[in-house]
């Protein structure tokens, strides 16, 4: 479709897009009176106005009920996370029984490492991505070790190709085939966090699975953003944190996938506490461990409700509105951003070079924009005035129009601030 560059037209889109009222249950910081414009929420998603119930409502069990708050509790919390795995498979594309929630996201990556990564003499290499975010390449690297193999050698990365910005899915299908029958496990993050990237998932974990490697994905980036078929991929595991497109608050509980295939075996071992035990059973506190029958029996400790309860809250929001108008609308304002970035850049002489995907299928919410002849003086401008955007080095912003809660008069307004901020000749 052809955009203008004009309020006139950002309302109009405003006034015929479905989600618009969903703005209006998130809370916005505020900036001179004013609700900030805010790319930030593939960082932090804002807070929905309802959360606050769903927390009260765990904190006023805990007062009036105190210990019969396990079982007595509107939602009893001995098995709360079990609320999450219909709507939350839906969000994936997993059955119910192979999605569930639980700690924080490294450390759900480390718990599935031990079940899917068992490196023996002749298989032991581990392929990711280059550049990975910082917290999978300390995880990776200390898994390696903690087996007593070499990172330098059992750790595999897939490169760019110099002067590119992203990753080929042919040179990812290439280093698989290169490293062939070595390859233990291919563990890459779905959606790249710098470039924004949407790595074609279906195909590599078919590619994987064919060399009989097992295929991880972190899905930090992916999850409430793009469209996932986990179980339709043949997809092995997967584990993805909740606060970032799923507006669940700071270091909320992380959400995980283990497929079908994994349950009910004793060929895949995976370190086991009380909550993965069997639910008819668990409170008989046995010794001998009966499993969940389903992904509930990588559960380890009784379930942080605390932080459980704000994911919730998400949940049904994102069940209510569905992945697919949550797309629709991606799609729509993530080209209208590029198209009022591309209208500053004529307007102002500059020369932004966006290092996000052009192709829709390959991109998701975020855009990043290597700035080139300005920095980190423009994006402090930014923030002064109102825009919530992220830096990376050397000088590259990330932006994310989330359509829950971003208008496309947020849109508009942005390309005038940042037209002002370059007039000041920042750089
Ligand atoms: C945000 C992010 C994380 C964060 O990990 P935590 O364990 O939740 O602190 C990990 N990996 C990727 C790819 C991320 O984007």
């Amino acid at each position: 479709m052809s955009f203008e560059n004009s309020l006139g037209f950002a309302s109009s889109l405003d006034e015929k897009d479905p989600l618009a009222s969903y703005r209006n249950q998130f809370i916005f910081p505020q900036h001179q009176g004013k609700d900030v414009i805010y790319f930030t929420g593939n960082s932090l998603g804002l807070q929905p106005k309802q959360t606050k119930k769903y927390i009260d409502e765990v904190v006023n069990d805990w007062a009036s009920l105190a210990v019969e708050g396990h079982f007595k509790a509107d939602k009893p919390w001995w098995d709360y996370h079990e609320r999450f795995s219909e709507q939350l498979s839906k969000v994936v594309g997993a059955k119910p029984s192979e999605v569930s929630v639980m700690n924080t996201l490294t450390v759900n990556l480390h718990l599935l490492m031990v079940s899917f990564y068992r490196p023996s003499s002749k298989r032991f290499k581990i392929i990711c991505e280059e550049k990975a975010f910082p917290s999978d390449q300390y995880m990776i690297a200390s898994q390696v070790r903690f087996h007593g193999y070499d990172p330098k050698e059992a750790i595999v990365e897939i490169k760019k190709r110099e002067g590119e910005h992203h990753f080929r899915t042919a040179d990812v299908l290439k280093t698989i085939a290169a490293v062939g029958d070595e390859c233990a496990l291919v563990l890459i993050g779905g959606v790249n966090y710098y470039t924004g990237q949407v790595f074609d998932m279906k195909t590599i974990t078919k590619a994987a699975k064919n060399t009989g490697a097992f295929v991880g994905w972190d899905l930090a980036h992916a999850v409430g953003n793009v469209s996932l078929q986990l179980h339709d991929w043949g997809v092995d595991f997967a584990s993805w944190c909740s606060y970032k497109y799923m507006n669940s608050g700071p270091g909320s509980a992380s959400g995980y996938f283990v497929n079908e295939k994994y349950h009910n075996t004793k060929e895949i071992p995976r370190l086991e506490g009380w909550w993965g035990h069997s639910k008819k059973e668990r409170f008989l506190m046995a010794p001998e461990f009966i499993p969940e029958p389903d992904a509930n029996a990588w559960q380890i400790s009784n379930a942080p409700i605390l932080s459980l309860a704000p994911y919730l809250s998400s949940l049904h929001m994102f069940d209510e509105v569905g992945m697919d108008a949550i797309i629709t609308k991606r799609n729509k304002i993530v080209s209208y951003l590029e198209f009022i970035l591309k209208e500053v850049a004529i307007a102002t002489n500059s020369n932004f070079e966006i290092i996000t995907p052009v192709n829709q299928e390959e991109r998701g919410t975020q855009l990043s924009v290597f700035l080139h002849d300005y920095g980190r003086e423009l994006f402090d401008y930014l923030m002064e005035h109102g825009v919530f955007v992220d830096w990376r080095e050397p000088n590259v912003i990330r932006l994310a129009p989330v359509p829950l809660y971003i208008s496309y008069k947020d849109i508009f307004n942005f390309g005038e601030i940042l037209k002002k901020g370059i007039s000041k000749n920042l750089k």
